[in-house]
């Protein structure tokens, strides 16, 4: 049994078998064997070889004949399949260092390919790929590797995996996956704002489990305080049983509010909305009785088939059904945020070192205005059939505020002589996650219907880190007095101008932080749609003015360490179940 520590990004306890999406080329498993099984290495390595020979022979075959180039190189790479290193020299060190032989092999490999490239000899140097080419066909075969198709599992398992990218996420047969774990990632992360939408207890920035984890054996996840658990003994089984018991009868509790207002003991009323990356989502809204959708992240309806982006009527039917089954609740779409760690061909291919300061959101709108357009478009058909608010992300100041606003006048100019009906009011807002969208916020608001700050965003811009490295996911705190001030200045600066403000990023979802928010002055919070309980069961149980007073007292200290630790005390005191 063994215990990785990870951050959690989804919560809930999922028990059951791992499936290892390996699509890292560093995931290979490391494990001891003993001096019985070294023979059993070594026929593996054999069958693994021939198995190779037989690939590449396959391919020759299909080739055509004068393709003598490529005939050459595969020759090449076959008689590279019997060169020492994989073979006898691999023998010997599984032997003497009694491990599993595709670590052997990869680690042989690696040091001789780092003594070609360190040659001067261009020759050598270059048949390093080719090196690497075969062992990673003998590798492939030795883990049985074929490529794991993610939208068709044939059982219930939990899904590990060095990195899962967005577009990956949406492949996923849903039924079959009970939870995630994951190398990569922080909180923050689209896949795990993903993992929280699909109902997935989920674990990031485990950093070795893609390596540590084999598929079939049995795991934990748990999301709830960030961990993998792998092959747990039976003491342990039962535990996370019982945790997952607890946790499931404390969601169902919390299912009993949802009907009652989000209204806090002297009777402030918060607008409690959900945040959607697709339409289907809808049905989980109203579930919950959500007030409404707080965010409704369109791109995700093109991300794995970009073409449609241009396709009016798939877009338009795509908002007309969020808004009619909403009803007469409000629906905040925000036009379409590519780009970043979302990414669509058309922008992966510029190559950019700093996608997530790149070409991306509403930068890539206003310069290809032929397919913000068609969005707007089809917001502001789709407006007629229900109660729509169109909110643009990563404005950094109000130049592109103003240059996005007279696109959506041109558009209605347009629907106006065509006789196209749509809502003549309708509310237009921008998304407050750049800091100087923040400190400019007073500016902004006099030309906004709302403000909805994205913590996520401007969380990763103020503090400077990216939302998904594990590796800076500890700066990540949203307790930051640098943040902490952001909102406060921009609360104040849209109520100063009569209009409302609200968050949507996950710190909204996260109940660590509900009493400040309540503090700081929000009208609204969105959020995904199961976080929803229990930010309504805190609301009902403070008063604007406690909320007010803890606000008062963090904002005169000074670490965000102690910030944590004096709310993280004052949360306890109150709900002793957290
Ligand atoms: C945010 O940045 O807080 C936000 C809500 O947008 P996204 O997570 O999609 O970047
Ligand atoms: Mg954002």
């Amino acid at each position: 049994m063994k215990t990785i520590k990870g951050i959690s990004a989804s919560p809930g306890i999922a028990i059951g078998k791992a499936l290892v999406y390996n699509e890292s080329p560093t995931a290979i498993p490391r494990f001891h064997v003993s001096e019985d099984e070294v023979q059993n290495e070594v026929d593996r390595l054999k069958i693994a070889v021939t198995k190779a020979a037989e690939d590449i022979q396959l391919i020759k075959e299909s080739l055509d004949k004068d393709a003598s180039e490529q005939h050459a190189i595969l020759e090449a790479h076959s008689l590279m399949l019997y060169d020492p290193c994989f073979n006898e020299q691999a023998h010997e060190k599984v032997k003497s260092e009694l491990k599993n032989v595709e670590w052997i092999l990869h680690e042989t490999v690696n040091t001789l390919v780092e003594q070609l490239e360190a040659t001067q000899d261009s020759y050598l140097r270059e048949r390093s790929s080719d090196i690497l080419d075969s062992s990673r066909r003998i590798i492939d075969h030795l883990l049985s590797r074929k490529r794991i198709s993610l939208e068709q599992v044939d059982e219930e398992v939990i899904l590990v995996a060095h990195n899962i990218l967005t577009t990956e996420m949406l492949q996923l047969d849903r039924r079959k996956i009970l939870g995630i774990a994951m190398d990569m990632g922080g909180k923050t992360s689209h896949t795990a704002i993903l993992a929280r939408s699909f109902g997935f207890p989920c674990t990031v920035g485990l950093k070795t489990v893609a390596e540590e984890i084999h598929r079939d054996d049995i795991i934990i996840v748990d999301g709830i305080d960030g961990a993998v658990i792998i092959d747990p003994d039976e003491l342990t089984l039962e535990q996370y049983r019982k945790k997952r018991a607890h946790y499931e009868k404390k969601e169902s509790l919390l299912f009993n509010i949802t009907d009652l207002p989000a209204e806090t003991t002297d009777g402030k009323l918060i607008s409690l909305k959900a945040n959607i990356e697709f339409p289907a989502e809808t049905d989980q809204v109203v579930n919950m009785n959500a007030e409404g959708v707080g965010l409704f992240r369109s791109e995700f309806l093109f991300l794995e088939q970009w073409d449609a982006a241009d396709d009016e009527v798939a877009q338009f039917e795509a908002y007309k059904e969020v808004l009619e089954t909403m009803g007469s609740k409000p629906v905040t779409i925000r036009t379409l945020d590519v780009g970043g760690d979302k990414l669509i061909g058309e922008i992966e291919n510029l190559d950019e070192a700093n996608p997530l300061l790149g070409w991306r959101a509403i930068r890539y709108c206003l310069e290809r205005k032929d397919i913000f357009k068609v969005q707007l478009r089809a917001l502001l058909r789709a407006s007629h059939y229900g109660n729509l608010k169109i909110m643009f992300p990563m404005i950094s100041g109000i130049e592109e505020f103003e240059e996005a606003l007279a696109m959506v006048e041109e558009v209605k100019g347009e629907l106006e002589k065509e006789g196209v009906p749509f809502d003549k009011s309708l509310p237009v807002g921008l998304m407050i996650e750049i800091p100087s969208a923040a400190m400019t916020s007073d500016i902004l608001a006099e030309k906004a219907d709302f403000l909805s700050i994205g913590t996520n965003d401007l969380i990763q811009y103020s503090v400077a880190i990216d939302r998904g490295n594990e590796k800076v996911a500890p700066l990540y705190q949203p307790l930051h007095l640098g943040l902490i001030r952001m909102i406060h200045m921009v609360v104040k600066n849209g109520h100063s101008h009569g209009i409302p403000v609200s968050i949507c990023g996950e710190m909204g979802g996260d109940p660590m932080y509900t009493a400040i928010l309540l503090g700081l002055g929000l009208d609204e919070i969105s959020m995904s749609a199961y976080s929803l309980p229990e930010t309504k069961k805190i609301i009902r149980s403070v008063s604007i003015a406690e909320s007010e007073e803890l606000l008062g007292t963090i904002l005169e200290m000074k670490s965000y360490k102690e910030i944590n630790d004096f709310t993280r005390l004052w949360m306890e005191k109150r709900f002793n179940d957290k």
